[in-house]
């Protein structure tokens, strides 16, 4: 199997650890690299930053940058295939928007079309059924979003206590790495020495986005999870992974050991396409664990790191919980949606 992915936004944060991941995938093949007109045209070496370990570049330092222009791009590649944007949201609305017209996949990291209501907005492990909603966008093509990088451990740890006792409330409270504001991203006077409240939508985003994953698919497609969450977030001086501290008031009384069982024992849907990780969370038994230096990189960064799973007084359980925020919570996230689309028959 090959099948052409495009990599809107390869010059960024996200963009780079999706080439990494891409880089020697079984399935797929990196067939353009495409950023802003302010990189397209240059060699990515010269357009790009780099900032990941590992071989620079991901080796594709000679490549051309290409412009998003998804009717060049067709046509230059012969076919379509499968784009996986990591644009800024801005541009991603118009972009992202092109690629399905012209027949693309579009899986997306940007929150320019999470909220509507025709696109799906997807955890593998958790709602893979909501892809079917694809078939309601008037386009050739469709576009699939992951959530933004904060939700994605909130949600993979909400998911085996929802459908096990139910879920009354949420509170959650972050502690986000800097490389979630891309790159340069905040100021360096803002993070050294500092923790500092998150001053973007960043809580409103955790507050909504959960719901609809966590929501039912049906006829009139996605009805959202009715629990309110209620969210702060803050950003440390932690280079990558986030960590969420989380209280739930649970419809059904449950232990923290019950908890505990539910986590260890949760299969996420069984994927077994070649990003997912098994198992998807890994619950820590270290008084000071899940954190960041320590557990962001279990299952190659895609596993979702669970621990201090305790009894709240005020909402009856609370945990902490952790993923890497541009592997789990991003690049990764959009690559797992991508195999999910070839393992479901939407891709071919
Ligand atoms: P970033 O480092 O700032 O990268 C932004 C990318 O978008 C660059 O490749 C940039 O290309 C491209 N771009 C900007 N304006 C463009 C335009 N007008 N036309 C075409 N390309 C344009 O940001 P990031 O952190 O990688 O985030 C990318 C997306 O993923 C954002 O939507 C973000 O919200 C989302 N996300 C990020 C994280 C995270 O942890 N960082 C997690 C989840 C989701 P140039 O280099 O040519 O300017």
């Amino acid at each position: 199997m090959s099948i052409p992915v495009v990599v809107l936004g390869a010059t960024g944060m996200v963009g780079q650890r999706a080439l990494s991941l891409l880089k020697n995938h079984p399935w797929f093949d990196i067939a353009a690299l495409a950023a802003s007109e302010r990189s397209a045209g240059k060699r990515y070496d010269e357009a790009c930053r780099w900032h990941l370990p590992g071989e620079p570049w991901a080796g594709l330092g000679d490549r051309i940058v290409e412009a998003c222009d998804a009717d060049a791009l067709t046509a230059r590649l012969g076919r379509t295939g499968i784009a996986l944007s990591a644009l800024d949201a801005k541009p991603a609305k118009h972009i992202e928007k092109a690629f399905a017209e012209a027949g693309w996949a579009v899986v997306s990291n940007a929150s320019a079309f999470r909220g509507d209501p025709s696109v799906p907005l997807v955890i593998p492990e958790v709602n893979a059924d909501h892809l079917e909603l694809v078939r309601t966008q008037n386009t050739k093509g469709f576009i699939v979003t992951n959530p933004n990088c904060t939700s994605m451990p909130l949600v993979i740890a909400l998911k085996p206590i929802l459908d096990a006792v139910g879920i009354e409330a949420v509170t959650v409270a972050s502690y986000q790495a800097v490389s979630g504001a891309g790159y340069p991203g905040e100021s360096a006077w803002d993070m050294l020495g500092n923790v500092r409240p998150h001053p973007g939508n960043e809580e409103e985003k955790v507050a909504a986005e959960p719901l609809k994953i966590l929501g039912t698919f049906g006829e009139g497609g996605v009805t959202h999870a009715s629990f309110p969450i209620s969210a702060r977030c803050v950003r440390a001086p932690v280079v990558d992974g986030h960590l969420v501290a989380v209280h739930v008031k649970t419809t059904q009384p449950i232990t923290p050991e019950e908890a505990t069982e539910l986590f260890r024992s949760w299969a996420g849907g069984n994927l077994t396409t070649p990003t997912a990780p098994r198992p998807p969370i890994v619950v820590q038994a270290q008084r000071d664990r899940p954190s960041p230096r320590f557990d962001k990189d279990l299952g190659g960064g895609m596993a979702v790191s669970v621990g201090r799973i305790e009894a709240c007084p005020v909402m009856g359980l609370k945990f902490f919980a952790l993923a890497h925020n541009t592997v789990r919570g991003a690049a990764g996230a959009a690559l797992l949606n991508a195999e999910l689309l070839v393992d479901r028959g939407f891709v071919s």
